[in-house]
């Protein structure tokens, strides 16, 4: 299996080391590069890439200094592309992003932001997907529409199952909460609410996960309607949980 190493950033947030190849890696939705820049040394891999899914500072910050630093190539959204500071190369839905002997597929699932896009690699059963998919949730809708983020849930379902899921937040156990308020009898859901409240914990991270986890557990992915998926993220909205 391609090694994907996580590196915490600020309170919740994941930047992502796909390590493609041996020694080299692209760096997905740098939040800020100091940890990234650690995190590199420490396992001696060289930058190739930066790959950003949107624009949100959180998942672009460290743009400008990783470059700096080491000279790699900035991917990102191309509907975005003015946000994304160091933008070398813009793509969108149906682009291919080429690292090594993998091939990655742009996948347009703009909703949490207009122009967020997700990064699939078929051959690594890896997906990036940013602020879109979250385990047992979804992204806020902050410039997109419940109709948006039914589109964007649509295309991630159709991926192979096994597909890793790496995200950007570890928002797990708040959304875990949500999730049995609007399932309260779906077995599958509560056993991973238990298995995430002791990894918590632990203070183990919950990310990466797979999408036959989420088929199986989460209400967004599950939803039947976009008026469902819409119900259901106001009120995760206001959730006090
Ligand atoms: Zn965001
Ligand atoms: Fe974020």
């Amino acid at each position: 299996m391609v090694p994907v190493h996580r590196v915490p950033a600020f309170t919740d947030n994941y930047v992502w080391l796909f390590e493609y190849a041996a020694g080299r890696c692209a760096v997905v939705d740098p939040a800020d590069a100091a940890p990234v820049l650690a995190a590199v040394e420490r396992l001696g891999l060289r930058v190739s890439h930066i790959l950003n899914t949107h624009w949100h500072p959180d998942h672009v910050g460290g743009n400008l200094a990783i470059r700096e630093a080491t000279g790699c190539t900035i991917i990102g959204p191309a509907r975005e592309q003015p946000k994304i500071p160091g933008i070398d190369r813009a793509v969108d839905e149906g682009d291919t992003v080429t690292l090594g002997e993998h091939r990655g597929n742009v996948l347009f699932v703009g909703a949490h932001t207009a122009g967020h896009i997700a990064f699939h690699f078929p051959s690594a059963s890896a997906l990036f997907c940013g602020d879109t998919l979250f385990a047992m949730g979804c992204g806020r809708l902050f410039e997109g529409t419940a109709d948006d983020m039914f589109r964007a849930m649509a295309k991630l379902k159709a991926l192979p199952p096994e597909t890793r899921v790496f995200c950007a937040h570890e928002y797990t156990l708040s959304n875990a909460r949500f999730a049995v308020t609007v399932e309260p009898d779906n077995a599958a859901l509560h056993a991973r609410f238990e298995a995430v409240q002791k990894a918590r914990a632990m203070d183990e991270p919950t990310v990466p996960f797979t999408l036959a986890e989420e088929l199986a557990t989460n209400p967004f992915l599950r939803a039947a309607s976009v008026a469902e998926l819409a119900e259901r993220r106001s009120a995760k909205d206001v959730f006090k949980g």
